[in-house]
């Protein structure tokens, strides 16, 4: 046996024992799998999480918990207990030294951030931004973000059964936190899914819808089938994408009756019609994926529908070396047959810098993740790049590791490029987290923030 950097092990996939938490002591196997029990006992608070685990986590954690809602966190709080269920899954709050692998704990980290988990030179990077992507810029009706030559992203929805700390649309998606109020759609929902599907009817070079929110697992079944359907009568969609980190976030709601045979529904439609519909998910840690997670994925599997595939998140302490990259990736694939597919770098929010990794740590990993994994399911890492989009991370067409500055071009307009004649030679900046740089670097960075000097602005 040659010793690799890698060295593979099968791992049967386990749902860890809930009755560890004292607040769910009592809860049966028919209730945990139940998607009602498990949304009307999500943890939405401090209280609520004591509740939970009660006195085995310790008063400094929850101190800490309270400081980042009330200072830094762009996120509310809301987490399934299936989700929590997978923090510490080896050990109850009862244990010792059940608040120090709480505090480490890679779902925890991105989840249920506290103070002490932010930078505090630069908790947000001097160029993040609400809406770093610029998605509602692109709007083409109201949550119908056209920043691709053929395929559009269908915000449906502003709400999820489960809040990332890190989320990417965190302007728009959860609820108002006291630092961040969030941006609400003018339109009422069914108008502007009735004005999503006459652009898109009006728009026949569009060939693939991503239907996202927020997640697709909180709008009313009877709504998401109606409209999955009416793009299925438009004759040049050719791939629907439906968004859901609930697959793995609340399996329970996937693994539904009316879900079930609804999807079952789509799914003989679509291929009536030649059309594949695939479920994203977003799993950033082995540990998440349970048997449940992976009955949820079969389930979907089985009613004919073309893939589950994982979109997951670069993050610092989460997930950020080769082993747990590819920990998450085989756990994917080996039981739970779902495709490892991208992972993104985190976004440039506010308040992300201790979660984000620079350009050349993304390029080693991927170096580093290359040849274990069959070639079709190796997760690409990619940046998406403000004004650009997705780029592979060796794409970059430049970049200034000192000040930790990448530069990267583009091959298609945007909706609002159309009569830019620099759209596709100008170089698009992105940037690596300021800590990360060296002392030279960093010191660039004070000085341009002390003296806010204007020639520094950086997209020529
Ligand atoms: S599930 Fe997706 S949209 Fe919802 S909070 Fe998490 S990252 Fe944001």
């Amino acid at each position: 046996m040659i010793d690799q950097p890698y060295a593979y092990q099968r791992r049967e996939l386990t749902e860890p024992d809930w009755r560890r938490f004292p607040g769910w002591a009592g809860v049966t196997g028919a209730q945990w799998e139940s998607a009602q029990w498990q949304r009307a006992h999500c943890v939405k608070n401090l209280r609520q999480l004591r509740e939970v685990a009660g006195p085995g986590l310790s008063d400094a954690f929850c101190a800490d918990l309270e400081r980042d809602q009330r200072e830094r966190a762009t996120m509310s709080m809301l987490v399934p207990p299936q989700m929590l269920n997978t923090m510490v899954p080896a050990a109850g709050p009862g244990e010792p030294g059940f608040t120090d692998a709480f505090y480490a704990d890679p779902v925890r980290r991105y989840m249920i951030p506290v103070f002490s988990d932010r930078r505090t030179d630069w908790p947000s990077h001097p160029y993040a931004a609400r809406d770093s992507l610029h998605e509602a810029e692109m709007w083409a009706v109201e949550g119908l973000t056209h920043r691709y030559p053929t395929k559009v992203l269908a915000e449906l929805l502003p709400t999820c059964p489960q809040y990332c700390g890190h989320c990417t649309r965190m302007d728009l998606v959860g609820n108002a936190t006291p630092t961040i109020a969030k941006h609400k759609f003018g339109l009422g929902r069914d108008d502007r899914l009735a004005a999503m599907i006459a652009y898109l009817r009006a728009t026949p070079g569009v060939r693939d819808v991503v239907v996202s929110g927020g997640d697709v697992a909180n709008l009313p079944w009877p709504r998401l089938e109606a409209f999955v359907a009416d793009l299925l009568d438009v004759g040049s969609i050719r791939d629907i994408r439906l968004a859901s980190k609930a697959l793995m976030g609340l399996p329970q709601h996937w693994l539904g009756d009316e879900v079930r045979a609804g999807m079952e529904r789509l799914g003989a439609r679509a291929r009536e019609r030649g059309v594949s519909i695939a479920i994203h998910t977003h799993v950033n840690a082995a540990q998440s994926v349970t048997p449940l997670v992976a009955r949820a994925a079969q389930a979907m599997l089985d009613t004919g529908i073309r893939d589950v595939r994982n979109q997951g998140v670069l993050l610092r302490g989460v997930n950020d070396s080769p082993e747990a990259l590819l920990d998450l990736s085989f756990a994917l694939l080996d039981d739970a047959k779902i495709m490892p597919y991208y992972l993104y770098m985190c976004d440039m929010i506010p308040g992300s810098e201790h979660w984000r990794l620079s350009l050349a740590e993304a390029q080693h990993l991927q170096h580093r993740i290359m040849g274990y994994l069959p070639g079709f399911a190796t997760p690409r890492i990619v940046c998406d790049v403000p004004y650009v989009g997705k780029r592979w991370v060796h794409q970059v067409s430049r970049y200034d590791t000192d000040l930790g500055i990448s530069y990267w071009t583009k091959n298609y307009r945007t909706g609002i490029e159309a009569s830019d004649e620099l759209a596709l030679s100008r170089e698009y900046p992105y940037y690596d987290p300021i800590y990360v740089l060296p002392e030279s670097g960093q010191q660039w960075w004070r000085d341009r923030d002390r003296d806010r000097s204007p020639e520094l602005t950086l997209v020529p």
